[in-house]
């Protein structure tokens, strides 16, 4: 009979840590999460604002400067932008005022740290007086026309004030392709086009609480996506996307979704977003950095090309003292 032994048995398929040398482990380790891996959610707040609790890069105007350049010194590429919206009335029309709280945060950002991107949030759900995503018809449904308007209208508000992408936020169909439009018309083919996939989820509620955008009825489930038919209507939906001038994608949630990320990965070669949302930094802060570190390795490793997160600061100075 014979034995297996240490100097018989088959080699391990792939590295076998035991054995291997530490160069070596480090040699095939395989791609590692960066800074430049992570976005942050930056939410513009009234001044002297002060919740219950509050979110990380959740900041009055005051404070974004300071912000951001702490994000861009630890290597952060990118920004969203989201404002908490003032003046909400039922045709949002503060969300095109001049100097609103919105482009007043663009302008910080993109004069503090001209090299990080800018991606703002283009929807309704900050400005109406009712809460959702869209505007409404008198007997209220949804005003397709006007809400096109309102968005392509916003995003090209965004794009003057320095935008690098922004993001139709609502899954509203034909939103992308009438902002896509009224970029090129206003001269901004250098903008990109971010979409969301967003799944209906209770991970999207600290953020909905703190920036008062949780409409007791009406139209929002309807324009997301169904947990139990995610994993095929994601797929749908981003070739839609795509074909009405989509550049990138943003998937969201994603601690509940990997599987859909796995799948848009394989069916799409546009960069992917996975925004880790509000709920999900709740849940993973009982983790620490380092757990949240795993996770964002995860999300890489499943295919995401940038990683939006509450944790991008805090992630970003653990890899930087671990480099130290
Ligand atoms: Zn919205």
């Amino acid at each position: 009979m014979t034995v297996l032994t240490e100097r018989t048995a088959p080699p391990p398929d792939g590295i076998n840590p035991a054995r291997a040398r530490r160069v070596v482990r480090a040699l095939y380790a395989g791609p590692t999460l960066t800074a430049a891996d992570l976005s942050a959610p930056l939410l513009a707040l009234p001044d002297g604002a002060s919740g219950e609790f509050s979110l990380p890069g959740a900041t009055a105007l005051a404070g974004i400067p300071a912000t951001v350049a702490r994000w861009s010194g630890l290597g952060i590429a990118g920004v969203k932008v989201f404002a908490y919206g003032h003046d909400r009335d039922s045709r949002a029309t503060a969300a095109l005022a001049p100097g609103n709280r919105m482009v007043t945060a663009i302008s910080a950002a993109k004069a503090t740290a001209p090299d990080t991107a800018v991606t703002t949030e283009v929807c309704g759900c900050s400005w109406t007086d009712h809460g959702e995503c869209v505007l409404r018809t008198d007997d209220g449904g949804i005003d397709l026309d006007a809400t096109y308007r309102l968005m392509a209208a916003m995003a090209v508000q965004h794009a003057d004030t320095g935008a690098d992408v922004v993001s139709p936020t609502a899954m509203l169909d034909g939103s992308v392709r009438a902002v896509r439009q009224a970029l090129d018309e206003a001269g901004h083919r250098d903008v990109g086009v971010n979409p969301n996939l967003a799944i209906h989820t209770s991970l999207y509620g600290p953020f909905k609480t703190l920036m008062n955008t949780d409409p007791q009825s009406g139209h929002r489930r309807g324009l997301q996506l169904e947990p139990g038919r995610a994993d095929q209507d994601a797929i749908t939906q981003a070739r839609r996307w795509v074909t009405e001038g989509a550049d990138s994608l943003t998937l969201q949630p994603v601690m509940t979704a990997v599987d859909v990320l796995l799948r848009l990965r394989d069916d799409q070669r546009v960069p992917i977003v996975a925004y880790s949302t509000s709920g999900e930094w709740r849940a993973f802060s009982a983790l620490g950095p380092a757990g949240m570190l795993e996770y964002m390795t995860m999300l890489k490793r499943a295919g995401a090309d940038q990683i939006l997160t509450f944790a991008a600061e805090a992630t970003a100075t653990l890899l930087e003292t671990r480099r130290a």
